[in-house]
């Protein structure tokens, strides 16, 4: 497994591999940059097909930390950690806390917190051996628990700013948004979405988990080999990421790509496809930002929840600016986001105080 050789790796600071054989931990802990502060980003727990791929995915989802922090106006650099769920993975108490261990010892260069596969419990757990972990239970109105209502309601004020770009409508009442993935991501936005009138439909790899979509929320289910080929006005994206690709891009029946999961694109190139395809994308990682403007509040200090949602909503404007400036480039909206994030990161690099 060579890291330097990855074609993710982008002068990531450190990479850090975490074993522990009592409990069947293994782990990959990825600080990309802490040029803006602690490097900061949730920890996924999932099934890779190879280690190579589980490097990949820290690799990549730490850079996107970093541009997420970076346009979100965050105190924190960018990282992120997985935890590889192989064939005999028990998931105990013990492996979550030697997990907390790790985290502590890079004293606090890095700050995990929830992303796939992770709930507020399994963070109470790592909590009990570091300090610098968020997403922990919320003490009466103020920042914390679980970050997926706040990311979906920046993905909700996401899909309205683009709706009001593309579509020329104020709302989404009417519309018909199709979301991949039925996870805490794919639920808040649903309740959210259902809410202002637009009629879901929905997929996972879980059925039940789809099912509870439908029943709450009126949704209907599709397959999930057809989940991205409805015809809608938005396609949210809410599981994994690189399902945007030159295979997929020609058969989207989207006039809009606006959801939460990270790293949608699989490669750059794909952001040109989608203009090409006349699709207005919404860069992953400046709409699922709700999740982190939570975090970092609940690790700063005492910010109320009023607060939270406002910055929150500033997603909304915050897009609406990277639309504007990719149609008056001629550019897709990834390399206006990368650019602008990439200048904040490396003004903070020149001039660190
Ligand atoms: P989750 O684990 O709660 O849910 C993910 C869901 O996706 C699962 O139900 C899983 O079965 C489903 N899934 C996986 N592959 C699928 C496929 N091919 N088709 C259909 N369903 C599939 O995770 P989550 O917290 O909801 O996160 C979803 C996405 O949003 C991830 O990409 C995550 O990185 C991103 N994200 C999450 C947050 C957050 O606050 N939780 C913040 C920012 C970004």
């Amino acid at each position: 497994m060579a890291a330097f050789d990855n074609p993710a790796f982008d002068n990531h600071e450190r990479v850090v591999f975490c074993s522990d054989e009592a409990s069947g931990l293994k782990a990959i802990i990825a600080i990309h940059s802490t040029a803006l502060g602690p490097a900061a980003g949730g920890c996924r727990l999932w099934g890779y097909d190879s280690d190579d791929a589980a490097l990949t995915d820290a690799l990549r989802l730490s850079q996107g930390m970093s541009y997420k922090n970076a346009l979100a106006g965050l105190k924190f650099g960018g990282g992120k950690a997985v935890i590889i769920k192989d064939g005999d993975f028990g998931g105990s108490e013990l492996l979550y806390e030697k997990f907390g261990e790790f985290v502590e010892q890079l004293n606090g260069d890095y700050v995990t917190a929830e992303d796939v596969g992770m709930t507020v419990d399994i963070m109470q757990t790592i909590a009990r051996r570091t300090k610098h972990v968020s997403g922990l239970p919320k003490k009466g109105g103020h920042a914390g628990g679980d970050p997926s209502p706040k990311t979906s309601w920046g993905i909700f004020k996401g899909i309205e700013a683009a709706v009001r770009f593309k579509l020329g409508r104020d709302s989404v009442d009417g519309l018909t948004v199709a979301i991949q993935g039925a996870g805490h991501v794919g639920y808040y936005l649903s309740k959210y979405l259902s809410s202002a009138g637009a009629q879901i439909i929905i997929a996972d790899l879980d059925e039940q988990r789809a099912r509870r979509i439908c029943d709450e929320f009126g949704a209907k289910a599709a397959g999930l080999d057809e989940i991205l080929y409805q015809p809608v006005d938005v396609l949210a994206p809410c599981a994994l990421g690189a399902i945007l690709t030159e295979d997929s891009i020609p058969r989207l029946r989207t006039q809009i790509v606006a959801g939460g999961a990270n790293n949608q694109l699989a490669f750059d190139a794909d952001g040109q496809r989608l203009v090409d395809a006349g699709i207005l994308y919404a860069p992953d990682y400046v709409i699922n930002g709700g999740g982190i403007i939570n975090v970092s509040c609940e690790y700063y200090g005492d910010v109320d929840d009023d607060e939270v949602l406002a910055q929150v909503a500033a997603i909304g404007p915050r897009l609406t600016g990277i639309f504007e400036a990719a149609e008056a480039n001629g550019k897709p909206t990834n390399e206006i986001a990368d650019t602008m994030a990439k200048e904040i990161i490396a003004t903070a690099t020149a001039s660190p105080d």
